[in-house]
């Protein structure tokens, strides 16, 4: 622990999801890295469910492991249960997930930091941003200490100006027992950012002893967990079951008679929530005629004795929440550990952001997580990953690096929020990607792991790893397009395909939905020494190849265009033609390519084309000087 004044070169506020990904990215760079904290006993705390991953957030997970993140892999050591939702469903659309055990996770994140070279963890309030001729130079503390730096990742959370709501009673807080930050807010709104409130909410936590779990459904874990990093090599943790259970028209009518109660629909909260996370007030009220809502009951670890319901996250007062949450089959006699609430904080309009996460106002500052209007652990720790990176890249002298849309859901992310803002909290989904069919959880590192190494952002083991891994795959997909059979030597040997005379090669018939390597070893007995994440990986490829390749045109013309840049000081006001409600979208976007231009909320193919001309016009102009 640092307790006297110091200069680094990346200084990091915040020990929760981003701020984690962000302070050991920074470190594993070779940056000098301070990690200022409240309490180095709440790094890594899930302040809401304790699962990491799901549908588009597994995703996000892979590919923070791909360049070396911590996620993945303290989510592979607290692991109590393994899911890969949607697995009846094409590999572009799984999301791995697991149940974590929450001590263990926190556990598991307070070592890793510990033993991270280059980062320090300092506990205290960051209260103020220093900078001098635009551009941060240090951070003061509530207690006055100053320390230098080159730049800061501020990742606080739901803590600016944080309130939460427990019915009638309103608390500032950060989260529940902790407190908000007050001082860091003006510190914001006195460099001149706008910020906005959004809201969300968590349930009760239940006593597992006080459940009946014997009318409750059992949802085991996989029998063949997939593990979530490449690095990790088994399950390490006992395996436990969740529970699923239902609402009954008792509980919706207890919650219907209650409204008026609750702090969202008394309008004591302003902000607003998650539209995909609805507390369960809003889905009684939006969802009328339905007459049960399913719960999962998530053990919250092996020997922590509570369990996280989830589905019924709610700003009823205590009394309610207890009556509506004993109607439900299995909690008729439950004892709450903790009650439900709601929590309303200050956000950054990330449209303040460049593509890096570095601010527009102030050169060296870059924010992460849920400051930007996201909610969620991966979408915080994506975040996290790209400023701590560009952080680090920033103190060094050298130019920041960003991530494209088609080729990674870390570049839908960060695209989405600087280009178009938030109305609500973000969360991500892999409908949210329009190449999801080439953006695999399987193949994340394939699409990522080589740039992390270009930045020195990947150690040794896995850069080890993956080389030997990815030539593996090159040289099996290779053998598989070299060789080939006709229709009646595949028949001989069983395979089922079409009689029509066509030769095709090994990764042609993988193509087909039904045929894996096992059946093609038959034909090539070499393909048996390949180990299952290569056969996998070959597997997955080939039976997406022929949408790929309609995909990667359409990729090249996006890079293309995103790769036209926008010069940085246009004044918007001088370009003839645009619209001044363009014109006014253009001046705060400040987009930095054309691609970025073309998603903002009404731009025309018009207005594209005169954008396009301009930055040609530029272009030659710079060429020519
Ligand atoms: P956090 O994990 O909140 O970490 C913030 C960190 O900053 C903490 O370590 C804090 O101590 C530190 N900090 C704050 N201010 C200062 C300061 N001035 N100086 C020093 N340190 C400071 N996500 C979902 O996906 N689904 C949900 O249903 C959901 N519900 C939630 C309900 C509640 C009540 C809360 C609080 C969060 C919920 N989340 C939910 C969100 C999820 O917890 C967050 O999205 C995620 O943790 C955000 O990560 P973060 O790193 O941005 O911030």
């Amino acid at each position: 622990m640092i307790g006297q004044d110091r200069v680094f070169d990346v200084i990091v506020v915040g020990g929760g999801h981003a701020g984690c990904e962000a302070a050991t990215a920074s470190a594993r760079m070779g940056a000098k890295t301070g990690l200022v904290t409240n309490s180095f006993s709440t790094i890594g705390s899930m302040s809401c469910n304790p699962a990491i991953g799901g549908l588009g957030k597994g995703h996000l997970v892979r590919e923070i492991d791909a360049l070396d993140g911590i996620m993945a892999r303290m989510a592979d050591q607290a692991a109590i249960h393994y899911k890969l939702l949607n697995r009846s469903k094409g590999p572009a659309v799984r999301g791995p997930r697991i149940q974590a055990d929450r001590k263990l996770y926190l556990k598991a994140v307070q070592t890793e930091l510990s033993v991270t070279p280059n980062l320090s963890v300092v506990e205290g309030e960051a209260a103020r941003i220093e900078f001098w001729k635009g551009k941060v130079s240090g951070l003061y503390l509530s207690d006055g200490r100053r320390f230098g730096c080159g730049s800061i990742v501020i990742t606080t959370g739901t803590f600016l100006r944080g309130v939460i709501h427990i019915g009638e009673r309103r608390i500032p807080a950060g989260r529940v027992d902790e407190k908000p930050s007050i001082s860091l807010a003006e510190s914001f709104e006195e460099i001149g950012f706008e910020l906005g409130r959004l809201k969300t909410g968590t349930p009760a936590r239940l006593i597992g002893t006080t459940i009946d779990y014997s009318a409750l459904e059992a949802q085991p874990g996989d029998s063949e967990p997939e593990l979530f990093s490449t690095l990790s090599d088994r399950v390490i943790n006992h395996q436990v079951n969740c529970f699923i259970t239902r609402t009954t028209p008792k509980t919706h009518e207890i919650i219907r008679e209650n409204l008026h109660r609750s702090a969202m629909y008394s309008g004591h909260i302003s902000g607003r929530g998650p539209r995909y996370c609805p507390s369960i007030e809003d889905k009684v009220v939006r969802f009328a005629d339905r007459e049960h809502h399913q719960i999962f009951l998530e053990p919250e670890g092996l020997d922590v004795p509570t369990v996280y319901p989830n589905g019924i996250s709610t700003s009823l007062p205590e009394d309610v929440q207890t009556a509506y949450i004993r109607s439900i089959p299995g909690l008729e006699n439950v004892e709450i550990e903790r009650f439900g609430y709601a929590i309303e904080y200050d956000f950054v309009d990330p449209r303040a952001l460049s593509p890096a996460l570095e601010t527009k106002k102030l050169k060296g500052l870059f924010l992460a997580g849920q400051i930007n209007g996201t909610t969620g652990y991966e979408e915080a720790a994506a975040q996290g990953m790209v400023a701590g990176i560009n952080a680090a890249l920033t103190s060094a002298g050298s130019d920041p690096v960003t991530f494209s849309r088609a080729d990674s859901y870390i570049g839908v992310l960060v695209d989405d929020l600087v280009t178009r803002g938030v109305s609500e909290p973000y969360r991500m989904f892999t409908s949210r990607s329009e190449f999801r069919l080439a953006l695999r959880a399987d193949n994340a590192d394939r699409r990522l792991t080589a740039m992390g190494i270009g930045i020195d952002c990947v150690g040794k083991a896995r850069r080890e790893r993956f080389e030997a891994y990815a030539s593996k795959v090159k040289e099996a997909t290779e053998f598989l397009k070299s060789v080939s059979v006709t229709p009646n030597q595949a028949r001989a040997v069983g395979l089922q395909v079409n009689q029509d005379g066509v030769r095709r090669t090994g990764f042609e018939l993988l193509a087909y939905p039904d045929l894996d390597i096992c059946q093609l070893e038959g034909l090539w007995p070499q393909l048996s020494r390949l180990s299952p994440e290569v056969r996998q990986a070959v597997e997955n490829d080939a039976r997406y190849d022929v949408y790929l390749g309609r995909q990667a045109a359409e990729i090249q013309t996006l890079k293309a265009e995103e790769s036209r840049r926008l010069p940085e000081f246009i004044d918007y006001e001088t370009i003839p033609g645009l619209s001044s409600e363009l014109k006014s979208r253009l001046e705060s976007v400040r987009p930095g390519s054309l691609g970025q231009a073309a998603r903002i909320e009404g731009m025309t193919p018009t207005a594209l084309a005169i954008l396009l001309n301009f930055a040609q016009r530029s272009g030659r102009r710079e060429n020519a000087a």
